[in-house]
């Protein structure tokens, strides 16, 4: 038994940077509980092959120490996974943060006890903690999301999930795989099997709309650029609505003719990164602007993807570009151009059943060694509601979110006093560059415990009526965008069943949110419960 001043589940970025502030600037008895073997968080989980983050390396990281910073060099223009993980590893290295860590721990509940206004946390191991603070820093994409599919547990062959990827290296060579799932993971992972295998055959139930990325070393040039310009660009990625480099221009798809627009969106295709959606200032919102990015979109993969049949099943698409996460790949339509790689429309043939060979759909049975699943995640709510957390009363978060996460500015919940969630639901978390928007959270989190701690308060909690408005902001927030058009979208919980459907991150940006949560420190907490 150990009794803490905080507790922090997870040790990603999140995780890291709370310890570092609650141990260093608070001097709080601080311990991180991690899962994994190591540090890294969805960095550590997801080894799959082609992994890389969508997020320009030099804006994926803390930006609070020039320092830290400065001396840390990204090679890449997006940084692949390992190179993630090492940057984490310099990061708790420069900061002696694994000290304070424990590995290899589950934490399988979390229950308020009112009387002591302490949380008790139990683990896997038999572990009991006592800790005045309790602070959920289990990412947003954690809890992985295998589908029901019939006969799944009768395959013969070797089944995995791209988030719970082997750290053991997967021999593809003279194997035939089937991959599920063509979102972010599913397109990046499938050019690199079908490098390997003897066959993929990619199952994809929607197509989703994917711009090139452009990926390159970054030259000396680029290297002495950025780290020149830390604190400019540390300004502007905090000013912009995202957290990424990049700004919406003011004008409209409309104010230039159809020619013109395609130059544009030619030199948006060309450059790469997720600002082909900043291509002009209308396309996120307005449905007819929207189009016209779809149409170019289309007009690239016709263009690209030589087998007629597949070019139609790829460009099928159900949703406007951007009201899912779009996507970036290497050469991944180019890879429907080699005599290996075989796509299955499961719209049009639907799975019935997984079979001990391979995978059956209403046309036949594909005979299979290995099979994939990219099938994502139980995004934002799936790895909080894990930790079965119990406030006070004995109120269940999983009961008391039964119609969906209901919190204050994603970071307090009404009924759990000082449990405090990074990047959840309700937050922008998941619609930014994330760091950026984790090392805004943890700051304000680490604020609040200090004003407790300096006033020597018990505790803070949110109210219902706090909640209940907060949850109004992210409607009428989400109606100003083409978020809801998706028919079914991970954002809307439209991924799992039973999932509650409701619009989980905070749409409205990144400097409106922050502003919002500036006003509630700036007023000493005062529409928050303090006792
Ligand atoms: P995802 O976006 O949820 O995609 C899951 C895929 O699996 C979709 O194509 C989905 O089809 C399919 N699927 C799910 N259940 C299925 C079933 N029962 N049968 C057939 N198909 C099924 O998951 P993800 O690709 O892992 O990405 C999740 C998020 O993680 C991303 O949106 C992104 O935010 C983040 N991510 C980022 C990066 C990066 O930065 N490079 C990389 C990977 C992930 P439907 O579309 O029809 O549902």
């Amino acid at each position: 038994m150990k009794y803490l001043d905080a507790l922090i589940i997870g040790a990603g970025f999140s995780g890291l940077y709370q310890l570092h502030c609650l141990r260093d600037k608070l001097k709080l008895n601080t311990l991180v509980v991690e899962e994994g073997k190591d540090i890294g968080g969805t960095w550590y989980w997801n080894t799959y092959p082609g992994a890389r983050c969508d997020s320009e390396s030099f804006t994926y990281g803390f930006t609070f120490s020039e320092k830290i910073f400065k001396n840390w060099t990204w090679k890449e223009r997006y940084p692949k996974q390992n190179v993630i993980l090492k940057y984490l590893k310099y990061f708790s290295n420069e900061l002696k943060l694994k000290k304070n860590i424990v590995f290899n721990e589950k934490v399988i509940s979390a229950k308020y006890i009112e009387k002591n206004n302490l949380w008790k946390v139990q683990t896997n191991n038999k572990k009991k903690y006592y800790t005045k603070y309790l602070i959920c820093a289990v990412g947003s994409l954690s809890s992985i999301n295998v589908p029901k599919i019939k006969g799944i547990n009768h395959f013969k062959g070797q089944l995995h999930h791209s988030g719970r990827w082997p750290r053991k290296k997967i021999n593809f060579k003279n194997k035939i795989v089937g991959q599920v799932g063509t979102g972010s993971t599913g397109i990046q992972i499938a050019p690199e099997i079908a490098k390997r295998a003897k066959k993929l055959i990619l199952f994809q139930r929607s197509p989703n709309f994917s711009i090139p990325a452009r990926n390159r070393k970054l030259t000396k040039k680029n290297i002495k650029n950025y780290k020149q310009n830390f604190k400019k660009l540390r300004n502007f990625l905090k000013r912009t609505p995202g957290g990424h480099p990049f700004e919406f221009p003011k004008k409209s798809a409309f104010d230039f003719n159809e020619t013109k627009r395609n130059l544009l969106y030619e030199k948006s295709w060309q450059y790469g990164t997720l600002s082909f959606r900043a291509t002009f200032n209308d396309i996120v919102k307005n449905i007819k602007a929207n189009q016209t990015a779809v149409n170019f979109i289309k007009s690239k993969i016709y263009s690209t993807v030589k087998n007629k049949k597949y070019a139609d099943i790829l460009t099928n698409f159900d949703h406007p570009f951007t009201a899912k996460r779009p996507t970036l790949n290497t050469n991944y339509y180019e890879m429907f151009n080699k005599k290996n790689v075989e796509l299955v429309d499961l719209k049009q043939s639907p799975i019935i059943k997984i079979t001990k060979r391979g995978i059956k759909t209403n046309k036949g049975e594909y005979i299979l060694d290995k099979i994939i699943f990219a099938t994502g995640f139980d995004a934002l709510t799936g790895s909080i509601l894990k930790l079965n957390i119990t406030g006070k009363k004995g109120i269940n978060l999983s009961k008391f979110w039964s119609k969906g996460p209901k919190s204050f500015l994603g970071l307090l919940v009404p009924n759990f006093p000082n449990l405090f969630i990074v990047s959840g639901p309700g937050s922008p978390s998941v619609l930014t560059n994330v760091p950026v928007q984790i090392e805004q959270h943890v700051n304000w989190i680490t604020n609040c415990i200090k004003y407790l701690e300096k006033n020597r308060k018990k505790s803070i909690e949110t109210t219902n009526l706090a909640a209940k408005k907060w949850q109004k902001e992210i409607m009428n927030s989400v109606k100003k965008t083409l978020f809801m058009k998706a028919k079914s979208s991970w954002y809307k919980g439209d991924n799992i069943p039973g999932k509650p459907k409701t619009f989980l991150p905070y749409p409205g940006g990144m400097p409106k949110y922050k502003s919002e949560c500036i006003k509630v420190e700036k007023n000493k907490y005062k529409e928050l419960k303090i006792s």
